[in-house]
């Protein structure tokens, strides 16, 4: 579709190989709905800061794989490198390693330090710090970190940056924040995407969906597929092509895509349409959250079944994906899929 929720798995393979160096395209935080994209923080960090000796005792509490913090760590977040999938089956997506049994916990750590003794300690990780300079937290380096511990090194080379600093200069290092986002578009057909804050508020009034991150990434980055889609302990934020900024904003394509964050922090909505009925994409865990509101929204908006079709239709034509094309299936799903929120308003 025409946005993208960072919810890409990657393969064992794929991420054990990347992990010699940072992963560009990784979402990086330590506090919830403030998230970064790694390249963009180390871009910002090359350009304004020094590399400096940290001492590894200093921080290695803020590594999610420290001792301290491994049994915290969500599955989901070890699932990005594969090799679990078994486990999340079992336990679920919101298991942390402290759900397993003995003989599973040592397999999951085995993995993981597996992957942190495959990084290099070339490349700086990335330390923030709080109001006083006291250090608060890594936004990136969690296995650097435990392999420089566990060869007995001193320091580890870090940048450290002022998490004050990075939050004031979001615009700088790429990054927006949903509200900044909302602030600042200023295109033909979409006047005001504040409606897309206002539609959550009937369903969330205490939730706020203003810090979910924005990517606007360019035609270049989308059609070659750099800006890989991440999953990142249930955080994500969403990815939009700068040309469908301009798009028509009919179908709530804006508000399947903050469908699709929710999702990832935990907000899951039930099947409507039964896995027997219609099974494959679009009918697929992940895409029932992001339906759910858009089919609100659209049904909201006094929209037919027919119209609801064409819209999604277009849609699917305009798309560049390859994978997700129009076609009969699609058709009868969206059709039921409709009639199933319908019975619901
Ligand atoms: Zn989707």
């Amino acid at each position: 579709m025409i946005g993208g929720a960072i919810d890409n798995m990657k393969t064992f393979e794929q991420f054990v190989n990347e992990n010699y160096k940072p992963v560009q395209d990784e979402t990086c935080g330590i506090e919830d709905n403030q998230v970064f994209r790694t390249g963009d923080i180390i871009n910002y960090a090359e350009k304004n800061y020094e590399i400096r000796d940290v001492k590894v005792s200093d921080i290695i509490k803020f590594s999610s794989l420290s001792k301290e913090n491994i049994d915290d760590m969500y599955l989901i977040s070890v699932h990005a490198g594969g090799g679990i999938d078994d486990l999340i089956k079992k336990y679920g997506r919101k298991a942390t390693v402290k759900n397993l049994n003995d003989d599973e916990k040592k397999r999951v750590i085995d993995l993981e330090i597996e992957k942190c003794m495959k990084t290099s300690l070339d490349y700086p990780v990335i330390v923030v710090t709080d109001k006083n300079g006291k250090y608060k937290g890594l936004l990136d380096g969690n296995h650097r970190l435990v392999k420089a511990e566990k060869l007995g090194k001193d320091t580890i080379k870090a940048y450290v940056l002022p998490y004050d600093e990075l939050v004031k200069n979001l615009e700088n290092i790429k990054m927006k924040t949903f509200e900044q986002f909302v602030n600042t578009a200023n295109n033909k057909t979409i006047k005001d995407f504040s409606y897309v804050i206002e539609f959550f508020k009937n369903f969330y009034p205490d939730k706020n969906i203003s810090n979910i991150p924005v990517y606007v990434i360019s035609e270049d980055e989308w059609s070659d597929g750099k800006a890989r889609q991440t999953e990142n302990d249930r955080k994500g934020g969403i990815r939009i092509h700068e040309n469908q900024i301009d798009k028509d904003e009919e179908i709530g394509w804006l508000i399947h895509e903050v469908g699709h964050v929710l999702d990832l922090r935990g907000e899951r909505k039930p099947y409507l349409v039964s896995k027997e009925e219609f099974d494959g994409y679009p009918n697929e865990d992940d895409e029932q959250t992001p339906m759910w509101y858009q089919f609100h929204y659209l049904i909201n908006k006094g929209l037919s079944e027919d119209q609801v079709i064409d819209l999604e239709k277009r849609d699917y034509s305009d798309c560049k994906g390859g994978n997700v094309l129009w076609n009969d299936y699609k058709d009868k799903f969206f059709r039921r899929y409709y009639q199933e929120i319908k019975k619901k308003i």
